[in-house]
């Protein structure tokens, strides 16, 4: 292709993620002309990821308006191969040591493996997935009426758009800069690390100094690997966020065989997801759970909504806008109530004495099961 010229899709999706894959095959499938720009070599790799995956009933647990959706799911019936360790209780230490239990329907996975799947299904679905495609620059061309996207492989135009790139949404940072409206909010720091030793059965989350306003993680994957992270509000540790992780290993005996990291969006669904026919979905809506960090359901289910919004668009011409509203009516609730348990957290839980001692008198049922299950806090009722 000549450098100047521009190759037209009915729909771009830029970010081969959760996000991206899901509503690349659900546009494949009725028939819509889709590509994927994914900028990285091999889809899902590096992982960046606890690697906690959430079962259909999980899901529907914690949304709305879910429970009828077919083609979600189906898409959430993923294959044994996937699931390596299952996750079936979560328990949450204080600083004391002091732990609360509570139910859990998800399994440990390889988020690398993971991807892979779900791209591959895209593809066969009749998406076209171009790795090593990083988007660039989006230009305004006000004569002909269009936006160019420049990667490094080439220039493109499309019908729709969809901003699946993640927490540093790439779309709507260079259409819109600063602009809050368009940017998740929040990004807390996050290292984790794939570590060898003993450990335990249950996804464990430890609360307290370990990790200011944020937590630290265990979430094993077999008899004697687990993934163990840390993630903490930006500046509120001092030191590298990765010594911090490796000295937490080495106290509990386990050997660290890689690291990686990543931001996690947590301050809550951005104010625009939809911005003419350019739809943001996953993280770059801003749609992780503030108050536990999870957001692949939602990246897969905003993923979904968001590809049929455009499917009602071309058949029915409904506005776009029903995507946002479509996601609010089922997430919003549980990720305001996140939302706030979160801001909660970040005011008073400040301290091993203070964390102890507010969420010794919340209790396991006004505090922390209500914060991990995106529950309303029972201090705002
Ligand atoms: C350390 C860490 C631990 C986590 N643990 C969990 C967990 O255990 N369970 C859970 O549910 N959630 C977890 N999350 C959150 C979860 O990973 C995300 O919510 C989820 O991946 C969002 O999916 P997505 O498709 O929106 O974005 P992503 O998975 O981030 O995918 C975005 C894709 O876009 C691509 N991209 C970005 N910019 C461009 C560009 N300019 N051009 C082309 N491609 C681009 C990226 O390479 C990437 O492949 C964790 C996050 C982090 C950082």
């Amino acid at each position: 292709m000549a450098v100047k010229e521009v190759e037209h899709r009915q729909v771009i999706v830029v970010g081969a993620g959760p996000a991206g894959s899901a509503a690349a095959q659900r546009l494949a499938e009725a028939g819509v002309d889709v590509l994927v720009l994914e900028r990285r070599t091999v889809v899902g790799n590096p992982a960046q990821c606890g690697e906690c995956i959430p079962n259909w009933g999980e899901v529907i647990a914690t949304f709305h308006h879910l429970d009828d959706h077919d083609w979600l799911k189906t898409y959430f019936e993923f294959p044994e191969r996937l699931r390596l360790h299952r996750l079936d209780n979560m328990r949450v230490f204080l600083p004391s040591g002091k732990s609360y239990d509570f139910e859990l329907d998800a399994f440990a996975g390889h988020r690398l493996q993971f991807d892979g799947y779900l791209a591959d299904k895209a593809v066969r679905a009749g998406a076209e997935i171009r790795v090593s495609t990083a988007l660039k620059r989006i230009q305004q061309q006000r004569k002909a009426n269009r936006e160019v996207l420049v990667t490094n492989e080439g220039r493109y135009s499309c019908d729709y758009l969809i901003d699946a790139s993640g927490s540093l949404a790439h779309v709507g940072r260079l259409k819109h800069g600063q602009d809050p409206a368009f940017r998740p909010d929040d990004q807390v720091p996050t290292v984790y690390a794939q570590v060898r030793g003993d450990v335990p059965e249950t996804f464990d989350v430890f609360l307290g100094s370990v990790a200011p306003s944020g937590y630290a993680w265990i979430i094993p994957k077999g008899p004697n690997t687990a993934n163990v992270g840390l993630g903490v509000r930006a500046g509120k540790l001092k030191g590298s966020l990765k010594d911090h992780l490796e000295q937490f290993c080495k106290d509990l005996n386990l050997e660290v065989l890689s690291i990686g990291g990543g931001w996690i969006p947590m301050g809550g669904p951005v104010k625009r997801m939809v911005d003419g026919t350019t739809l943001a979905v996953g993280d770059a809506a801003g749609l992780v759970m503030p108050s536990n960090g999870g957001g692949i359901s939602q990246a897969i289910i905003s993923g979904c909504f968001a590809a049929e919004s455009i499917l009602e668009h071309l058949e029915e011409g409904t506005p776009l806008q029903g995507y946002e509203e479509r996601v609010r009516a089922s997430m919003g609730r549980a990720l305001k109530n996140s939302l706030r348990s979160k801001n909660m957290g970040y005011a008073f839980l400040r301290g091993d004495i203070m964390t102890e001692i507010i969420l010794r008198c919340l209790g396991p049922i006004g505090g922390i099961k209500r914060a991990m299950e995106c529950d309303r806090p029972l201090w705002v009722i």
